[in-house]
């Protein structure tokens, strides 16, 4: 998986992510993070990259020929064959991000994130060479890097081997609709807390069924909404409306 950011702060994603899992990862070779300057594109002699919106308003907009020369520079490298590469605006007005999308998006090779700054960019431009455009979140931030960022982490974990357990991305929140089971580790008691004993038991049959209710019971009581998507047996619909009451 090859991730292209188009930015004007290549330095504040490169030092995002070059650490801990992903960093591991595209230290591999499992996974690479290229990140291109929008501003060594602009053809301007002052290096400038935004100008005042037509018809006045607050802010500047970054312009469209700097943004679409970086892009052709870096499309232009990616050997996608007949298909084109998808351009992923990060943008408070797209599809919401989700755990779905995250998994849609680790199937492809290849994938450009253009991150805007300031009031946004040139209509022209986002026309032209975006293929989807999604917003992390209800909320405005400065500019699209944090918001790559966190894509690049989320998809980053679905590529094969990069966390090095592969299970552990398989019974995880959001998987399947349900949140993750709690989790236990060393000591046994803790602040007079003691782990479930079925996790002792070395039954993994019963270990198997109790994490299932568990996450259930979590879903239900702390995202309700997910459940309605969820394939869950009679038996678990009841768990679902009891533990909802509770
Ligand atoms: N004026 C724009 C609007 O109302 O749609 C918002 C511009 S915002 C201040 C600057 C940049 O931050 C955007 O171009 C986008 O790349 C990024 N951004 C802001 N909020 C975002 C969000 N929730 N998800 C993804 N990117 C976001």
């Amino acid at each position: 998986m090859h991730f292209h950011i188009l930015t004007l702060f290549p330095e504040m994603v490169c030092d995002g992510l070059h650490t801990s899992v992903i960093g591991r990862a595209a230290d591999q070779g499992l996974l690479s993070i290229h990140a291109v300057n929008i501003r060594d594109y602009t053809e301007n002699k002052h290096g400038k990259v935004d100008d005042y919106p037509y018809g006045g308003g607050a802010g500047m907009l970054m312009q469209a020929q700097p943004v679409y020369d970086a892009y052709k520079a870096v499309a232009d490298k990616i050997d996608s064959g007949t298909s084109k590469v998808r351009v992923i605006y990060l943008s408070p007005q797209g599809k919401l991000f989700t755990q779905q999308m995250a998994s849609e998006l680790a199937k492809e090779e290849n994938l450009i994130f253009l991150c805007g700054h300031y009031e946004g960019i040139d209509e022209r431009v986002l026309e032209e060479i975006v293929t989807d455009e999604v917003s992390i979140g209800n909320y405005v931030l400065t500019g699209g890097e944090l918001a790559a960022m966190v894509m690049i982490d989320a998809i980053s974990r679905l590529v094969p081997g990069v966390l090095g357990n592969q299970d552990s991305g398989v019974a995880e929140s959001l998987e399947g609709s349900l949140l993750e089971y709690p989790q236990y580790s060393r000591p046994e008691y803790w602040h007079g807390k003691q782990v479930p004993a079925v996790l002792m038991s070395g039954h993994h049959a019963n270990i198997a069924r109790w994490r299932r209710e568990q996450s259930i019971v979590r879903t239900a009581k702390k995202r309700p909404e997910l459940l309605e998507k969820a394939q869950l047996s009679e038996e678990e619909r009841a768990l679902a409306q009891r533990a909802r009451m509770e």
